[in-house]
């Protein structure tokens, strides 16, 4: 990858493609291209096709996808193969017709098995049974990651796959019914506060345990990885360190400065008990995150409160 090269960055107003478009531009790459989905609905093929024929793009960053929390994954599972394997396909195929030979695929760890050893190494894929509450969308992603590495093997293509933890950060998801965890809480912490609630809601358990990566590390890993990376296994991106969902609430409370009690929703879904990734790939490839959870709390609740009535 060099400087001047003309760079799509595919999903770049949301979580990841947000982060990865800062990044970029930090490290001097000023040719970046980004469509909003309205512009370019990556669903439609013909739209994509001539995207591509048109742009002269010589690198993707394939940051979009339609993505959502365990409750948003349980009640539209459709929607979540569907959009996931048309956008990827539509991408993935017309880049390589474009001639395109370098691309990045943003994965997800809800490849690995629900029950895989912790942490989970890049080789646990397809292992065994995925958690039933995401199946269809890690089946999307699993089909993604196979599509860049058969390309690769075929065609010669150097198309990275990058398995990213759960991640949080600025331009995240804070709508209650589709979000993840992390947003939700500091959402539900901030209204309490305001609203003067003496309790908080939170789903499942709160014993299920979750990693979590700040986006700006996660772009700033997949940046590093396309300039050094031409491997064809995936590489986990994340901390190493997981925490309980317990142990997060009353982390946020604390970023939020809120002090009611918290209320578990066992009718809610826990989902899969544990999900560490082993990143001992990624630091061997020279990259290690930076960002700690209550840095990444206390920036993310700063842009929560400077953008929350555009989210309200
Ligand atoms: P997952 O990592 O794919 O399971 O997705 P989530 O981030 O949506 O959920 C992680 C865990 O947090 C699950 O055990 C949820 O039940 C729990 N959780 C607790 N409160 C909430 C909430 O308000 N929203 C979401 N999305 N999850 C919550």
């Amino acid at each position: 990858m060099h400087k001047q090269n003309r760079i799509f960055v595919a999903g770049h107003k949301g979580l990841v493609g947000s982060a990865i478009v800062r990044r970029l531009e930090k490290e001097g790459y000023n040719q970046l291209i980004t469509r909003t989905s309205k512009e370019l609905d990556l669903r439609d093929k013909r739209a994509v096709d001539h995207f591509f024929q048109t742009e002269n793009i010589d690198v993707v960053f394939l940051a979009a996808a339609k993505v959502g929390g365990i409750v948003a994954n349980r009640d539209y599972p459709a929607e979540f193969i569907r959009d996931n394997l048309l956008i990827q396909t539509n991408v993935i195929t017309a880049a390589h017709e474009a001639g395109i030979t370098k691309l990045l695929f943003l994965g997800s760890t809800c490849i690995y098995p629900k029950f895989a050893p912790q942490p989970m190494k890049e080789e646990y894929l397809l292992t065994g049974e995925l958690e039933q509450t995401n199946e269809p969308y890690a089946i999307a992603k699993i089909a993604g990651i196979k599509m860049c590495q058969s390309y690769n093997r075929q065609y010669g293509t150097n198309y990275i796959s990058v398995m990213p933890t759960n991640l949080f950060g600025i331009n995240d998801n804070f709508d209650l019914h589709s979000s993840h965890v992390l947003p939700a809480l500091i959402r539900k912490c901030h209204e309490a506060k305001k609203n003067g609630s003496s309790s908080i809601e939170v789903w499942g358990t709160g014993t299920p345990r979750r990693e979590f990566l700040y986006s700006d590390d996660l772009a700033h890993a997949c940046v590093h990885l396309m300039e050094t990376y031409d491997g064809n296994d995936i590489v986990n991106i994340g901390v190493g360190k997981d925490i309980s969902i317990a142990e997060l609430v009353e982390k946020i409370k604390a970023v939020v400065g809120y002090e009611g009690k918290v209320i578990y929703n066992t009718d809610k879904p826990d989902g899969t008990p544990r999900k560490l990734v082993d990143v001992t790939k990624l630091h061997s490839l020279g990259f290690e995150a930076s960002t700690s959870l209550e840095e990444g709390l206390h920036e993310t609740y700063r842009w929560y409160l400077e953008n929350y009535e555009t989210q309200a």
